[in-house]
């Protein structure tokens, strides 16, 4: 099976930045119909004038924490395009720090944008998708959603939740055409860690080269559900997961022989 993004309706949070930006701009090249949303709206103005793609793309300003927001983006799109074909809550934020010290704000935000915003998404779009009976929900999770890492307590927990959101919803709507996917890059050369003060250097990519990974598996459609950046963390995710069945069949053993 593949699937072929021309005159595709399209969605985009955090579309005027980064790694929305790059998805907007390959998608709109595909053929598709953008909607570049964004509460930063000098950002998806920006992000609508670069689409080189065949139709004119949308700039809509969204809070994806907010419900009200996201019940008029889905009126909007709706009353223009008449369906959503690809969903992509992507817009996120990123706090580092110790967990002692770091302000608990810094959980409420990442609570709110990352989790919040990527539920209300799709609950927003979530009856249309059913009607349908097709479509897809790209949800952006991070390698942090996978693999747990000192001073990243928080957006870790917030990228997990994103992640095992998506896990269930992929099983959950399976047999009724819509294919969920979640989004598990590394570091990424974007806005996102400009200001951070930790040494990503060597370890960062072009957004451009994400946004292709997710323009990809979408277009093979091949039942996959993962999409994935840097190779090098392989080790590392083999490890916390191997860790995690070494443990359960420890405690199952030593529980059998209590037994
Ligand atoms: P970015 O900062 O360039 O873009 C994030 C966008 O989200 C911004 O345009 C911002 O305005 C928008 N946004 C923030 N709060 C919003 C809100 N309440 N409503 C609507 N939009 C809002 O960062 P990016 O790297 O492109 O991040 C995109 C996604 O990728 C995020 O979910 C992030 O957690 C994830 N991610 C990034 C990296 C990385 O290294 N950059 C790695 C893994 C995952």
């Amino acid at each position: 099976m593949s699937q072929n993004l021309q005159d595709k309706v399209v969605v985009v949070t955090g579309g005027g930045s980064g790694i929305g930006r790059e998805m907007c701009e390959l998608f709109a090249g595909e053929g598709a119909h953008v909607i570049a949303a964004d509460i930063n709206q000098q950002g998806i103005e920006e992000t609508v004038g670069m689409l080189e793609g065949e139709h004119p793309g949308l700039a809509v300003n969204l809070d994806v924490s907010n419900a009200d927001s996201w019940s008029a983006l889905r009126d909007q799109v709706k009353s223009a395009y008449g369906r959503i074909d690809v969903l992509c809550n992507n817009a996120g934020v990123f706090r580092i720090g110790a967990f002692d010290t770091a302000p608990i704000g810094d959980w409420y935000l990442q609570s709110r944008i990352n989790i919040d915003g990527t539920i209300l998404g799709c609950k927003a779009f979530i009856s249309d998708l059913i009607e349908q009976g097709s479509g897809v929900i790209v949800n952006t999770a991070s390698l942090s959603g996978l693999i747990a890492a000192p001073e990243l307590s928080t957006y870790t927990a917030s990228k997990f939740a994103v992640v095992g959101f998506s896990y269930a919803l992929y099983q959950e709507l399976a047999d009724k055409g819509i294919k969920v996917y979640v989004l598990c890059p590394g570091a990424i050369d974007t806005p996102m860690n400009h200001d951070v003060d930790v040494p990503l250097e060597d370890r960062l990519i072009p957004p451009a080269d994400v946004a292709q990974g997710v323009i990809d598996v979408i277009k093979a459609d091949d039942g996959r559900m993962n999409i994935f950046t840097h190779p090098e963390f392989r080790d590392m995710l083999a490890g916390q997961y191997q860790s995690v069945l070494d443990e359960y069949d420890a405690f199952n053993n030593a529980t059998e022989q209590v037994l």
